[in-house]
């Protein structure tokens, strides 16, 4: 056995802490695989030199890395407020949709219908840091509200209410306008926030491909209405986000366990990546240690099997950025390297693996077998050559316990591959004969020291070569 990396990723989102191209070469050093930028802050102007940092840096170290633009979608968010304003409990407030500088007073929501939210809503401030309970909706524009749990008020924050059925569009004039500039800078991933039913995805798409893009979409589960639509939503998606974060607010906290359990699997199933995201080393935004918490939360959601793990404030606002991700890849190295983790994730294999349903083409049912020859056979790796990336995510998602090595002349598809488990993706683009990509393949591992004389492993590929259509092929050879 050659080399290892690990087969969980990470994803770091960018902030302030960590803009800079020092703090962001280090973060790619330490094992950050792929950048998030969230759309809910910032300008244009500074995205354009945060993507410039990461694509220069990316290309100097030779570590590929993708970028995730992940859209604000139907969120609400509360206006400025000046600072040091602290809500008491049971202290009245008015909420309205004129810009003012807030204070104990009252404070602006950007929301055009108030009276869609009923008397008695609650409403949960900053994650539910604060609580609301809606008194009485004055008229359209402004509402009155009591404390409920009260504390310091910051600018900007989420503003929630779980049992509001809101008209707000699921893509917002503001998440077109985002569209535009993440299209036309080539992100590799689009994750939706807020996603409310699979017609949403619907939606999305639609406008994408009026726009002839084809970048691929992440679902951000975080709304009750979605757990119920849980299926539908993953398959129309190209991946799925738990976002704990909101969803801790909307669903009551104690049941996101098992629903990050459910989505993994559901995810596993319906071959679609999956991301675990918010709150998996908070205590790092001051600390440089991680709590025991922290921790086993981490190490869980590996053993879960999520193909990737994604920081929020602890990169783009901590103190420790850099620490954060050497931190991250200790915790998730040291789980994988264990040799229970290959056994539990043979286990898991056949607890979850895709579905039936969804081998029925001849892709899938390459990859299905690749995965089983792993299990019984002593095979080292997988190898794909791919064009899209969509059989390789497919090979991934039975979470085999060996290497996947993925080759493509598609730049953009060894970025995208920056976030599927277990995947190492090279630049190749020899369309000679399917001979010599084998041999070349070989040759590249071996001289790179990813495999060693003497180990066994599969090719996947598509015959014939320069038809450049689906897998459909399975060679197994001895590393010379
Ligand atoms: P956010 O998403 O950081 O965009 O809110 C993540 C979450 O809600 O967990
Ligand atoms: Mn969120």
């Amino acid at each position: 056995m050659g080399k290892k990396f690990l087969r969980t990723k990470i994803i770091a989102t960018i902030g302030p802490t960590s803009w800079n191209k020092e703090t962001i070469e280090k973060m790619l050093l330490a094992g950050t695989n792929v950048f998030r930028l969230n759309f809910s802050h910032f300008n244009y102007e500074k995205f354009e030199e945060i993507i410039n940092i990461i694509r220069e840096t990316s290309t100097a170290l030779k570590i590929p890395c993708a970028i995730l633009a992940d859209l604000q979608g139907p969120k609400l968010r509360i206006g400025e407020i000046k600072e040091g304003t602290i809500l008491k409990n049971d202290s009245y407030i008015l909420i309205t949709n004129k810009e003012i500088i807030g204070d104990e007073n009252g404070f602006t929501l950007r929301y055009n219908n108030f009276n869609e939210l009923h008397k008695g809503d609650q409403v949960l401030i900053d994650d539910g840091k604060i609580i609301l309970r809606i008194e009485e909706i004055l008229n359209e524009k402004e509402i009155k509200a009591k404390v409920i749990r009260g504390g310091l008020l910051l600018s900007q924050k989420g503003f929630n209410i779980p049992q509001a059925n809101l008209s707000i569009p699921s893509v917002t004039e503001k998440d077109k306008e985002d569209i535009r500039f993440i299209i036309n800078h080539d992100f590799d991933w689009l994750a939706l926030s807020f996603i409310r039913s699979a017609n949403d995805i619907i939606q999305l798409r639609e406008y994408l491909e009026s726009l002839n893009s084809d970048i691929s979409i992440i679902a951000k589960i975080e709304k009750p209405e979605a757990l119920k639509q849980l299926n539908q939503i993953i398959s129309l998606s190209d991946g799925v986000m738990i976002a704990r974060g909101d969803l801790g607010v909307e669903v009551p906290i104690y049941q996101l366990p098992i629903w990050q359990k459910r989505i993994i699997t559901r995810a596993r199933q319906l071959a679609k990546p999956v991301i675990v995201a918010t709150q998996l080393l908070r205590s790092m935004i001051d600390d440089i240690i991680p709590s025991r918490a922290e921790v086993t939360d981490i190490a869980n959601a590996v053993l879960d099997g999520t193909d990737a793990l994604l920081l929020t404030d602890e990169t783009s606002l901590g103190n420790n950025p850099i620490l954060v991700i050497e931190t991250m890849a200790k915790i998730i190295g040291e789980v994988e390297n264990n040799p229970e983790f290959n056994k539990l994730l043979t286990k898991n294999f056949k607890m979850a693996s895709p579905l039936k349903i969804n081998c029925n083409k001849i892709q899938y049912v390459t990859a299905s077998i690749a995965a089983d020859v792993v299990l019984t056979y002593p095979i080292s790796a997988i190898i794909g050559l791919t064009y899209t990336g969509s059989s390789i995510i497919q090979i991934s998602s039975y979470r085999s316990p060996v290497p996947i090595f993925a080759f493509t002349s598609q730049n953009k598809v060894i970025r995208k591959l920056s976030l599927i488990w277990g995947v190492r993706s090279f630049f190749y683009d020899n369309q000679n004969s399917t001979d010599e990509t084998i041999e070349d393949t070989l040759n590249f591992l071996k001289e790179n020291e990813y495999l060693e004389p003497g180990d066994w492993v599969i090719h996947t590929a598509s015959m014939p070569i320069n038809a450049k259509k689906h897998i459909n092929t399975l060679k197994i050879s001895i590393v010379e």
